[in-house]
């Protein structure tokens, strides 16, 4: 049963103890967990059936909170002060000390921070303590809900609460603009329009059309074939590791491997998740370092997370 909730304080609980709370921004209703938990975040995708990772927004109660898990720079100082509380989203480099679950930047070295103009969810955020990874709290490829009957139809009995905040003001999700590199770069138009960031911080790159297919200027990593893909080769499908192999292990690995790393011995897909991306990393530099040529990846069948899991290792294992 999922419990619909008015208090932010219950809600809070919820989510520092794993749970998952969809609650209301000024832009759309967004399903909650706690960043820092990566069985919550992988959660998140699950609740929402989501084929792929996408990294996901991180929400914060002030500029201060969030630019303590980023590097924020004169522009993102400014857009802050300018568009927080407010539908801007900013895509930043993550902080090396920051505790955000890597899956919830999808394994990437940026993080995209926001802070809503929604009172109660403010107040949820403040109580939380930890950053809030939270996409928009449908089920994947349906549309962004507005309102908590929308949630409950999308997600009910899928996730523990909805906390109560009535109807959202934009209803268009937020501007997604990615501050990473050198330039500005537009990756999702939303409730900020592109001409008042402009007004702040000068001319903003607007990629190539989103179905033009990748493009050096276009780093919404849902949209790269292969994108952050570790340094050594990928094999997908492997039953056993070779001597000059590392191998990722799901379920029952093959005796005899040397270096391996195990996402679920249990072969559970949400501890599978959780660990993906970090054994991915664990594997690519202890394997370079001992001069293996490839890591080797045992299959990842089922549905659900499986295959949002098995959408990043083919993207890991894509010719680069
Ligand atoms: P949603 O989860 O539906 O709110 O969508 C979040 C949007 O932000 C997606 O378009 C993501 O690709 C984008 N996004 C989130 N984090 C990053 C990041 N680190 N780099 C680039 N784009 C990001
Ligand atoms: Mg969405």
């Amino acid at each position: 049963m999922t419990r619909l909730l008015h208090d932010p304080r219950e809600a809070a609980t919820l989510l520092r103890a794993g749970e998952l709370v969809a609650f209301a921004t000024e832009t759309v209703y967004g399903l909650g967990g706690d960043a820092r938990n990566d069985r919550a975040v992988a959660a998140i995708f699950e609740a929402k059936g989501r084929p792929h990772f996408n990294p996901l927004i991180c929400h914060f109660p002030d500029a201060d909170a969030a630019f303590s898990e980023v590097r924020r720079d004169e522009r993102a100082r400014a857009l802050a002060e300018a568009f927080w509380p407010g539908p801007l989203t900013l895509v930043l480099p993550r902080r090396t000390d920051s505790r955000v679950a890597l899956l919830a930047g999808a394994g990437l070295d940026t993080l995209a921070v926001r802070v809503p103009a929604h009172s109660i969810a403010l107040d949820l955020l403040k109580a939380v303590g930890t950053p809030v990874a939270a996409p928009s709290a449908n089920r994947s490829g349906r549309v962004s809900p507005t309102t908590s009957a929308h949630v409950l139809e999308e997600l009910g009995g899928r996730i523990a609460a909805v906390l109560e905040g009535g109807k959202c003001a934009v209803g268009l999700e937020s501007t997604v603009l990615d501050l990473s590199g050198g330039g500005a770069v537009l990756l999702r138009p939303g409730g900020v329009p592109t001409e008042a960031i402009e007004a702040v911080i000068g001319p903003v790159g607007r990629p190539l059309k989103l179905d033009a297919g990748p493009s050096p200027t276009l780093r919404s990593p849902g949209l790269l074939l292969s994108h952050y893909a570790p340094g050594l080769p990928v094999r997908l499908d492997a039953s056993e590791a070779g001597p000059d192999e590392a191998l990722l292990a799901f379920g029952p690995a093959p005796s005899g491997a040397g270096l391996s790393f195990q996402l679920s011995e249990a072969g559970d897909l949400r501890e599978a998740a959780a660990r993906l991306f970090a054994g991915l990393r664990f594997l690519d530099a202890e394997g370079s370092r001992r001069g293996l040529a490839r890591i080797a990846v045992m299959p990842v069948p089922g549905e659900g997370l499986a295959e949002a899991i098995r959408d990043r290792l083919a993207r890991a294992a894509a010719p680069r």
